[in-house]
């Protein structure tokens, strides 16, 4: 664990690209911990690459039908060619007929199915051919086949994955390797079965290293992408991509989910009083200390100017009034002048309001930020009926 914390072993590599920072230096090496707008994008982006891999596979695999019906012998040449017309089928099948909902799960799975076609077609092929001493031409094209594990690892390469997942999905290729020489055990020549396995991890090796540069400046960009640049927070059309997507997750799971919307108090006077730059200067602190302040999954989104939306998975009303408060003992930070920030915030409770939408929770947090400012701002307005107004402490 320390060793995944200090994260040497990427900057020894050179890995890292400057924005990434040392804690998303460990998104290279397991998905545990991807963000779920990261989760989705990149299994957007495995989904999109399984079907071009699998067309080009459509396209090549039945090409060579014909040289192995004219070179090889009766009737490998048409067990082979019908084992092509097969693979072909199971290719186009998952160009055509594979359209699942974009998750990384399904993303997996389209990459299980895209990598088991070709190892089976290797396995079953070098059954077929370990049957036959093959002589000159013939020799030439049954060797070819061999070549298969070698295009497989490298074509790991194109994918976006973390060391972990490249692991996991080369391991079988190398497998149905030692599979295909055990088959062959009588005649095969152990030096050069080692050394074409040796130089398959090394290919192995490349392609995951790849995998994983790939990855980072996905996460270099999506994070450049995600956030305002000003506060460091989600924009809002990302953070509206993740609000939704954390809404359907909360919806189906029957997890609880609650958004807490702030608006800094007076903030306007920081401008008149001190100058644009200064409300700058402001605006970064304050989402800069409930960023501090947040836990793994909670998600902050300036929705606009002086706006912020707080989004809390796996929370309840009662619950996210305890984080809040909790932020609240942290502070928000200080005007130029010394005093305290404050805001006026307004909570909703997905399941307790019984919204089918994630606009309706919005608009019910909004509605209980602008109560929370009638009522004489620094507080939190939550659902009546579950909790009475609270106060945030002294006032400004
Ligand atoms: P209230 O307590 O009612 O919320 O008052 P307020 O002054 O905070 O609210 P109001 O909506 O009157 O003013 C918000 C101000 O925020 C106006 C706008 O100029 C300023 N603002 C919006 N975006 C930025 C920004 O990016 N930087 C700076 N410095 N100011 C901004
Ligand atoms: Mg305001
Ligand atoms: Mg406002």
């Amino acid at each position: 664990m320390k060793i995944l914390n200090a994260n040497w072993w990427v900057k020894l590599l050179g890995l890292l690209p400057g924005e990434l920072n040392p804690n998303e230096a460990s998104w290279l090496l397991s998905p545990q911990q991807h963000m779920s707008l990261m989760g989705n994008r990149r299994a957007q982006m495995i989904l999109n690459r399984v079907r071009l891999f699998a067309s080009l596979f459509a396209v090549l695999t039945p090409l060579w039908v014909l040289v192995d019906l004219l070179l090889l012998p009766d009737p490998l040449s048409w067990q082979l060619a019908s084992l092509r017309l097969l693979a072909t089928g199971c290719f186009a099948m998952l160009v055509y007929c594979y359209r699942p909902e974009v998750s990384l799960l399904n993303a997996w799975r389209g990459m299980a199915m895209l990598f088991a076609v070709p190892t089976l077609f290797y396995v079953v092929s070098y059954v077929l051919l370990a049957k036959y001493q093959l002589h000159g031409v013939s020799a030439a094209v049954g060797t070819g086949y061999a070549f298969l594990p070698f295009i497989l690892l490298a074509g790991f390469s194109i994918f976006p994955l973390t060391l972990f997942e490249s692991v996991v999905f080369s391991a079988p290729i190398l497998i149905a390797h030692v599979v295909a020489g055990y088959f062959q055990v009588p005649v095969v020549d152990w030096p050069s079965f080692w050394g074409a396995f040796w130089l398959q991890g090394l290919i192995a090796g490349v392609a995951a290293l790849a995998g994983v540069c790939q990855l980072a400046f996905m996460i270099a960009l999506v994070q450049q992408a995600v956030r305002d640049p000003l506060t460091g927070a989600f924009s809002r059309r990302s953070g509206e991509e993740v609000l939704e997507l954390q809404f359907i997750l909360a919806g189906r799971s029957g997890s609880p989910f609650s958004i807490a919307f702030l608006d800094i108090d007076h903030f306007k006077t920081v401008n008149d009083q001190y100058g644009h730059q200064q409300g700058d200067v402001v605006l970064r602190q304050f989402s800069h200390t409930i960023a501090q302040g947040l836990r793994k999954g909670d998600v902050l989104v300036r929705w606009g100017g002086e706006e912020f939306l707080l989004l809390l998975p796996n929370t309840d009303c009662r619950q996210s009034m305890h984080a809040l408060q909790r932020l609240r003992r942290h502070g928000f930070g200080s005007r130029p002048d010394g005093t305290l920030l404050t805001a006026s915030i307004g909570v909703a409770d997905m399941q307790e309001e019984g919204c089918t939408d994630w606009r309706q929770l919005v608009e019910i947090a909004d509605t209980r930020m602008y109560q929370a400012k009638q009522q004489g701002r620094n507080r939190i307005v939550a659902n009546q009926e579950i909790k009475p107004v609270v106060m945030l402490g002294p006032t400004a």
